[in-house]
């Protein structure tokens, strides 16, 4: 049977979509202006401190190689902007599926070794509209931010709610 999809929510999720790469692309644009800032002033602090522009040169270069202060900064925000859209959008897509097979309730498992704010919801139940209210697995709300493993698992789930990983 072909699947029947209205037009409000096929619009939805297009929209959905947009939103979540508007918001990773201003990520990424502010990741490369602090990094350009900072590129900046090290370069006026080190010249001001009257270094030769070759040393200055092999002091970036160096940093660029060895994903030092300043580019090493820059490759983990990028990675980490890129991980948590993906997470995102995971996590959206399987919450569609749960709609569709008419799952209303979710219960919170945590992974590794979960922060304070995660910690204490393990074995949370819940809709997802009281999740979507409380903050959902990596949305932000904790203090892990982007690096949360949690997940939230349909009501039906008899396993263990922590998850050593
Ligand atoms: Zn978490």
């Amino acid at each position: 049977m072909p699947e029947q999809r209205t037009v409000t929510e096929t619009a939805l999720a297009v929209k959905r979509t947009q939103t979540l790469s508007i918001v990773m692309a201003n990520q990424l644009a502010t990741v490369a202006a602090q990094t350009t800032l900072d590129i900046e002033g090290l370069v006026a602090m080190m010249k001001a401190s009257g270094m030769a522009d070759a040393a200055i040169y092999e002091t970036l270069v160096a940093d660029l190689t060895a994903g030092g202060r300043l580019f090493g900064t820059f490759r983990n925000q990028v990675k980490n902007t890129v991980r948590g859209g993906i997470k995102m959008a995971a996590t959206r897509g399987l919450s569609g599926q749960y709609e569709k097979a008419g799952i209303k309730e979710f219960v919170w498992i945590t992974a590794g070794k979960p922060c304070p704010d995660c910690d204490s919801r393990a074995g949370e139940k819940g809709t997802m509209d009281h999740f979507q209210n409380i903050g959902l697995p990596g949305s932000g709300f904790s203090v892990c931010q982007a690096n949360c493993m949690c997940v939230l698992e349909h009501i039906g789930y008899t396993g263990a709610t922590t998850m050593p990983r």
